[in-house]
């Protein structure tokens, strides 16, 4: 009825409205944790599957929000992206990368190679090799070697190819490691494995999730660590929590694991401490 109709469109509007001004607020909120170096780079490990050696980390970024705590990268980067702070906010997890690659090193640590997640604005940016050279040459990093991986996800790769491929080949020319992030969510053919220049390929969580027991996500792992072997790129799995899943990738030939079973994503200090344990056990 119109009556109904009419109270409807009351309740969707005032829901908009509330929804704009809380984007507001965020936005607002990005600006300021931008300008107040409220990002926090957390790390997790990734694990030699042959050895069980560490071989590097994930970096994963958080805002610590000074009245709501510890935020989630789900709580601001479908905003940071809407609004093209994610570049900004890329580029702060990148220095803050190289100044912690920088201290561990100080530190004695032997170089571990650390991944930082690409979005697909930053991805499309000119220059971005320039800017990110410029980074590691800003922190006396270029003679690290492959001490950098970029994970760039599936469907930012293919939505185009020749130009992903120049973007790639760029990064390449600098040592960088590139990755495919989420590998097998994109529904895309998988021609592209041939033609663009990466070293890495991640398998997404949901197909490891009860590998063990599932026998599906067994046959697609399988398939998918025959291919990325025959075409020499090198397997992560990611969203690795229990022991079975673990021998399980180890007995495909999975070539590194990461996850809750080795460790959370974890601040610096703590991630330093889990490499000395680590190491020594
Ligand atoms: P992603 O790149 O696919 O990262 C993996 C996510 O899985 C992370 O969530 C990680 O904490 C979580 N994870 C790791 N191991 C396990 C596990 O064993 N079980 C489960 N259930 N989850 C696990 P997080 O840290 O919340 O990040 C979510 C997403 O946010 C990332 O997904 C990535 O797309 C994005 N993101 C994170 N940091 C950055 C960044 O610096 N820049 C950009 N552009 N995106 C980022
Ligand atoms: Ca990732
Ligand atoms: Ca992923
Ligand atoms: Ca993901």
């Amino acid at each position: 009825s119109r009556v109904s109709q009419e109270i409807a469109y009351e309740f969707y509007s005032s829901h908009q409205r509330e929804q704009n001004l809380e984007q507001l607020v965020l936005e607002d909120e990005l600006i300021q944790a931008l300008e107040e170096s409220w990002f926090r780079v957390f790390y997790q490990p990734k694990i030699d599957g042959n050895t069980g050696a560490i071989v590097g980390a994930e970096a994963l970024v958080r805002c610590q929000h000074p009245q709501k705590g510890l935020l989630p990268p789900a709580k601001f980067i479908p905003i940071a992206e809407a609004t093209g702070l994610i570049v900004p906010i890329g580029l702060q997890v990148l220095e803050q990368v190289c100044q912690d690659q920088k201290q561990w090193n100080n530190l004695g640590l032997s170089p571990l190679k650390i991944a930082v997640n690409l979005s697909p604005l930053q991805f499309r940016q000119a220059n971005l090799d320039q800017t990110i050279a410029n980074l590691l040459s800003t922190h006396g990093l270029m003679l690290l070697p492959n001490f950098l991986e970029l994970e760039i996800t599936e469907s930012c790769l293919i939505a185009n190819v020749p130009r992903a491929c120049e973007i790639l080949t760029s990064l390449a020319n600098l040592g960088i490691t590139l990755a495919i992030d989420d590998f097998g969510t994109g529904y895309s053919s998988l021609e592209y494995l041939q033609v663009l220049p990466v070293n890495v390929v991640k398998i997404d969580q949901c197909f490891v999730r009860g590998l063990d027991t599932n026998p599906k996500n067994a046959s697609i792992v399988k398939s998918v660590i025959q291919l990325c072997h025959e075409l020499n790129l090198q397997v992560v799995a990611e969203g690795v929590e229990t022991v079975t899943e673990a021998r399980f990738l180890q007995n495909l030939g999975c070539d590194q694991l990461q996850g809750y079973l080795f460790s959370r994503p974890v601040p610096e200090s703590e991630f330093y401490q889990f490499c000395l344990d680590w190491t020594a056990s």
